[in-house]
């Protein structure tokens, strides 16, 4: 039987991230953590693009300008890919040096989300921010160890976010307006045995996509029951993100890595750090917006 996945392109990453699908283009971005890369996949050409940040990096959202803003290990940039430029933005936590990026998405706001992680592994280390439309900037969580996992659901008024360790995703009120979140509740629990969550998205029926790190799959959660409602499994353990995209949205590309895994797990996984999609999975997810950068531009480019 043939697998109900496909490869996009021949590329694998040392810890594939932050699929994300540019509905203006029609492209699929992803990164590279480690090695500093966002790359731009054309599914109409099959045409592969690789800009190198040559810093870590966390994520990564499209600006209603046309460029990139890329969360990286010494803060925030503007990046043009048509010519490399890179624009320095702001810095993060300059208090916080062994600490770097992780997961980040745009609200459909248009504000851009941040979260950051010791880079040594220590705990309790990381935050979460928010990139204002006017520039500024604020904090929404603190004592964080590994921030991932976003999604917003407008219809229902709530914020999904992952603290990895702890395996759960938790919902807070949110108000799209102020982009203000409240009352965080523990909703979904992943088993010891299913891994850790990592990234996450959603689909346009309110209900949750969450992929296993050492888990091997995405799986579909409804946040109001707690019950988990389908599984894609993957040939590989270290599932990190994924995200849909598509001429219907309802391709769901899904991103991993090999980064930790040993010479005999690579050799039982050689498809580890490839980017996959499930075509037409019968739901779809919302077309991102656009971060409002208008106003992140410092006085230092020019
Ligand atoms: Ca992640």
């Amino acid at each position: 039987m043939m697998p109900p996945f496909e490869l996009i392109a021949d590329h694998r990453c040392l810890c594939g991230e932050g699929p994300l699908w540019d509905n203006r283009n029609k492209q699929l971005y992803w990164i590279d953590i480690v090695r500093g890369a966002i790359n731009c996949y054309s599914p109409e050409t099959g045409q592969l693009q690789h800009v190198n940040t040559d810093q870590k990096i966390g994520a990564i959202g499209l600006a209603e300008s046309g460029t990139i803003i890329a969360a990286l290990k010494s803060g925030i940039f503007q990046v043009d890919l048509s010519t490399g430029t890179m624009v320095h933005v702001l810095e993060l936590e300059p208090d916080k040096p062994q600490n770097r990026c992780n997961d980040g998405k745009c609200d459909p706001a248009g504000r851009f989300w941040i979260g950051t992680m010791s880079d040594e592994g220590e705990t309790g280390q990381g935050s979460l921010y928010t990139l204002e439309k006017d520039g500024t900037f604020s904090k929404k969580l603190g004592g964080l160890s590994i921030s991932n996992g976003l999604a917003w659901d407008l219809g229902n008024k709530k914020f999904y976010h992952i603290d990895t360790p702890t395996r759960q995703i938790v919902a807070y009120d949110y108000c799209n307006e102020s982009g203000r979140i409240s009352n965080g509740i523990p909703v979904v629990e992943i088993a010891e045995a299913e891994g850790v969550p990592d990234g996450m998205t959603i689909d346009t029926a309110g209900k949750l996509w969450v992929a296993h790190w050492n888990g091997g799959r995405v799986s579909r959660w409804d946040p109001g029951t707690s019950k988990k409602l389908q599984e894609l499994f993957l040939p590989v353990s270290k599932v990190t993100s994924c995200t849909f995209g598509g001429d219907h949205m309802d391709d769901l590309y899904v991103t991993t890595a090999r980064i930790g895994l040993s010479e005999e797990e690579i050799g039982n996984q050689p498809l580890a750090g490839a980017t996959f999609v499930f075509r037409k999975i019968g739901v779809q997810g919302f077309p991102g917006t656009r971060i409002k950068n208008d106003h992140y531009i410092t006085p230092y480019e020019i």
